[in-house]
C-alpha cells in the first residue's frame, strides 16, 4: 500500500503504540506513533482500531486530529515497509491534543525513499565552468583540506571563516554540534565562526544571563496564571502555537478566572490583558482580539529598533508612579539608582523615540505594573523572542528589558518570568570558542577578512542582516 493521498489507513489494534515529543519548536507537544506492517489495516468498528473510535459514523469535532500528512509508509532498519501514523496526545499538558502545521506533519517528514530528502545529495559536487559536477570524496577532500593547509601555512587560521549551524535538535544537537566544532575550534582553532542565525558566535541571551536571570524562568502554567503578558517581539500563535492556544488562549479567554482566584487568594483577579511590542501587526494580536476583546489588547507598535527607549521610559515612569519592588530590588540588586540615572527617559520623550503615543505608554504601564485594587502587584509575564534576540543590539534590549522586569519584581513569583519563547528544541554541547571576544563576523568578510568561506548547515546569503553586500563580497 503507497501512501494515501485521499484516503487513511487505520491501525489496527495490535498496532506498536508509542509516545513522541515533537521536534519542531520549543513547546514540545505530545504525540501518539503507530505502526505496523504495510500490509495490515484495521477497521472501523473501535474494537478494529487501534485508536478506540468509531469510524462507522461521524465523530463528534476534534475526537482526533488526522489527516493525511500524519500518515506514512516507510521502510526501517529491518528492510520490512511499516505504515507509521503519528497523532496528538489528548492527555499531554502541554498541547492537550492540539497540533500544528509543523508537527502535524511529523509523519510526512520520516524519511522515505520517495518523500522528504529524495533530493539528497550522494556525492560531493564541485562548481566549475557555471555548473555543479558530480566529484569523489578524494579529490572534493584533497581540495578543501589542501586549501585549508595552505591558508593555516601561510596566513593562521583566523583567515578560515566558518558559518556554522548550532544548537541542533531532533536528537542530532549533540554530535553534529560537538563534531563542527572540534574542526572548527579544537583542530583548526579559527575564531572567525558565525552561527547560523547570527553574525557572531554569541548567545541569543547574553545579556540576561550575565544579569542572573536564565531565558527560561516559568513554566506553561505561568501564562495561565499572568494578569498581564507582555509579548515583545514574539509572534506565539505562528511560532510557538500549541503554547499560545493550549496556555496563553484560556487565560486571554477568561478560562483559568478560578484558578487563579485560587492561586493568589485576596488577590483583584480581573480578565487577563495581553500587550504585544511589535512594529508589526501580527496574526497572534487579531487572535488575541478575538479571545480576550479588544480592550484587553494593547499593541506598541514601535519604530523598529526603538525597543530600548521602550523598555527605559517604561522604568522611568514605573519608578516616578512608585510602583517598582524596593524591597526586592534591595535585596537582589545592586545599583539601581546608577541605572535609573543613566537610563532615565521621560515618557515624551519616548513617545517621540518610538513613535507610539504617550497615553499608549502610560496605559501600558498601568496595565502591566500599576499594583492591583486589592494592593497586590500585577503577575505580569514578559515573553520575547526573534524580534530582540535577533538583532545585533540584542545585549542592550534584553538588559533594559530585565532591568524594568527586576525593578517590578515579575521574576520569581508565579505568573511572572521574563522569557524566550523559544525556537525549537535544543540539546548541544561544543568544545570553548578560541577566541577571547565575540567577532563580528559578517562585518570581517565585508571589510575582506576570511580567505575560505565554509557555510556548513546555514544559508548566509538569505540570513545575514547584510545579506546583500556579504554575497556580493563573498562572491566576488
Ligand atoms: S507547537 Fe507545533 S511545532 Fe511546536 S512542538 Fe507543538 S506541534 Fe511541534
Amino acid at each position: 500500500m503507497a501512501t494515501n493521498k485521499d484516503r487513511m489507513a487505520l491501525p489496527p489494534p495490535e498496532a506498536q503504540k508509542t509516545n513522541l515529543a515533537c521536534h519542531f519548536c520549543i513547546v514540545g507537544c505530545g504525540y501518539h506513533v503507530y505502526k505496523w506492517p504495510e500490509n495490515l489495516e484495521g477497521g472501523r468498528a473501535p474494537d478494529e482500531n487501534a485508536l478506540g473510535l468509531d469510524f462507522r459514523k461521524q465523530l463528534p469535532p476534534l475526537a482526533v486530529i488526522m489527516t493525511p500528512a500524519m500518515q506514512n509508509t516507510i521502510t526501517d532498519k529491518d528492510g520490512k515497509r511499516y505504515n507509521l501514523m503519528i497523532v496528538p496526545d489528548k492527555q499531554c499538558d502541554v498541547n492537550k491534543g492540539l497540533s500544528s502545521t509543523r508537527g502535524g506533519q511529523l509523519a510526512k517528514v520520516m524519511y522515505n525513499s520517495d518523500g522528504v530528502g529524495k533530493e539528497r545529495l550522494r556525492s560531493p559536487r564541485i562548481y566549475v565552468a557555471d555548473q555543479w559536477l558530480d566529484t569523489s570524496w578524494d579529490d572534493a577532500l584533497a581540495l578543501y583540506a589542501g586549501v585549508t593547509k595552505k591558508i593555516l601555512d601561510n596566513d593562521g587560521p583566523a583567515a578560515l571563516a566558518f558559518d556554522c549551524f548550532d544548537h541542533g535538535g531532533a536528537g542530532g544537537g549533540f554530535e553534529n554540534t560537538w563534531g563542527t566544532g572540534k574542526l572548527m575550534f579544537t583542530a583548526l582553532k579559527t575564531p572567525l565562526v558565525r552561527i547560523h542565525n547570527r553574525p557572531a558566535y554569541n548567545s541569543e541571551c547574553h545579556a540576561t544571563r550575565e544579569m542572573g536571570i536564565g531565558e527560561l524562568n516559568n513554566s506553561y502554567e505561568d501564562a495561565e496564571l499572568a494578569d498581564v503578558i507582555m509579548a515583545i517581539g514574539c509572534n506565539s500563535y505562528e511560532t510557538q502555537t500549541n503554547y499560545f492556544l493550549a496556555h496563553w488562549l484560556p487565560n486571554l479567554q477568561g478560562q483559568t478566572v478560578i484558578k487563579r482566584k485560587q492561586r493568589f487568594p485576596g488577590e483583584t483577579v480581573a480578565p487577563a490583558k495581553v500587550i504585544f511590542v511589535d512594529p508589526r501587526r501580527t496574526p497572534t494580536i487579531a487572535v488575541a482580539e478575538q479571545a480576550a476583546g479588544k480592550d484587553n489588547v494593547l499593541h506598541l507598535d514601535i519604530e523598529p529598533g526603538t525597543d530600548i527607549a521602550l523598555f527605559n521610559g517604561l522604568l522611568t515612569y514605573v519608578v516616578e508612579q512608585k510602583w517598582h519592588d524596593q524591597e526586592f530590588i534591595s535585596a537582589h540588586t545592586k545599583g539601581f539608582d546608577q541605572t535609573l540615572q543613566a537610563n532615565r527617559l521621560s515618557i515624551e520623550e519616548t513617545s517621540r523615540i518610538t513613535g507610539v503615543s504617550a497615553d499608549k505608554l502610560k496605559l501600558a504601564a498601568e496595565w502591566a505594573y500599576k499594583p492591583k485594587a486589592s494592593g497586590h502587584r500585577p503577575h505580569t509575564m514578559h515573553a520575547y523572542e526573534k524580534g530582540i534576540i535577533w538583532g545585533n543590539d540584542n545585549y542592550l534590549i534584553q538588559s533594559a528589558l530585565v532591568d524594568l522586569v527586576l525593578a517590578t519584581h515579575n521574576v520569581g513569583r508565579r505568573g511572572t518570568g521574563v522569557v524566550r519563547m523559544g525556537g525549537h528544541q535544543e540539546g548541544y554541547t561544543r568544545p570553548p570558542y578560541p577566541g577571547t571576544t565575540k567577532i563580528y563576523v559578517d562585518q570581517e568578510i565585508i571589510n575582506g577578512k576570511g580567505m575560505m568561506y565554509t557555510a556548513w548547515g546555514a544559508n548566509p546569503f538569505q540570513t545575514t542582516l547584510n545579506a546583500e553586500q556579504h554575497r556580493t563580497v563573498i562572491l566576488k
